[in-house]
């Protein structure tokens, strides 16, 4: 954008130059678009359930008061289905606001890069993931992990990584078809490493697999699955403060292909490093 912009003249008047201030604004229309997505989030996805969870708790108070007052008392059944609308309304909000403190913590938290088992931290995510049955998937998730090397990481961000592509090649895998899971990954000469996780699931539709990664974007084909659009944001932010990249593109069987890259040990030395916030 151009700001200002002068045109210096000498005593006689003659043109002598010209000067423009331009300002890089990307950063602040992130920043904006950033605000928007917020404000939309919180007006949608935390005021619904706010809204349900203050409701059926004026219903449970006032079926407690008529029970004091001797006039009736709720059936069980109905009981029942206040406190597990309460509870719904309740676990929706403290995803997303989860979610945005990830957000927040993927940008700011102290990087600890350490060299970890690639192969131990994809095994008890799979693990915890399939031993919580998604209520989404109808069958447990077919997981293929190939040979895993070493990396330079921090064990707790790359953690959050793995656990959110992982979590959306379930949740983005239609009901009744077990979810399949390949996750690779190959080291280069350098000593990086690519990681793929390819599912077989809905796909993201041509054109829109670069968006995914924007904070609150969600793909057309998408929206009937719960989320926020954070959790690829969140996963680019923290592979980008590793030195690396995360893109996504089609499987050619169907479903989608995540691939993130992480520096091999030249970036951060062998010992476990502080790196710099970097913005
Ligand atoms: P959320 O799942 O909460 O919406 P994400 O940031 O994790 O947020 O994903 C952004 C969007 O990318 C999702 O809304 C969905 O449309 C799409 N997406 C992510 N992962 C997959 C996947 N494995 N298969 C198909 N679509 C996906």
């Amino acid at each position: 954008v151009l700001s200002v912009s002068a045109r210096p003249v000498d005593t006689s008047g003659g043109l002598r130059g010209a000067v423009a201030v331009f300002h890089d604004i990307t950063d602040r229309k992130r920043v904006e678009t950033e605000l928007r997505g917020f404000a939309g989030v919180v007006a949608h996805d935390l005021k619904a359930p706010l809204t349900l969870v203050s409701a059926y708790g004026e219903l449970v108070t006032e079926a407690l008061d008529d029970l004091a007052a001797g006039a009736g008392a709720p059936t069980l059944e109905q009981a029942r289905k206040g406190t597990a609308k309460v509870l719904h309304g309740a676990a929706r909000m403290q995803r997303l606001i989860t979610e945005l403190l990830d957000y927040t913590a993927a940008r700011d938290a102290t990087l600890r890069v350490e060299r970890l088992s690639m192969r131990a931290l994809v095994d008890d995510v799979v693990v915890t993931r399939t031993d919580a049955p998604d209520h989404q998937a109808v069958s447990r998730p077919d997981v293929f992990v190939g040979p895993l090397p070493d990396v330079y990481a921090d064990p707790v961000l790359l953690r959050q990584v793995i656990d959110n592509l992982v979590g959306n090649a379930i949740k983005y895998t239609p009901p009744g078809q077990p979810p399949r899971i390949d996750i690779t990954a190959r080291t280069d000469e350098d000593g990086g490493v690519r990681v793929r996780i390819a599912d077989r699931g809905i796909g993201i539709p041509d054109g829109e697999h670069a968006a995914v990664f924007d904070s609150f974007h969600r793909a057309s084909n998408g929206t009937a699955h719960p989320g926020t659009g954070l959790g690829l944001a969140i996963c680019r932010r923290i592979v980008e403060r590793h030195g690396g990249h995360i893109d996504a593109g089609p499987n050619p069987g169907g479903g989608t292909i995540f691939a993130f890259t992480l520096p091999g040990s030249v970036a951060y030395g062998p010992e476990p490093v502080e790196a710099p916030v970097l913005d």
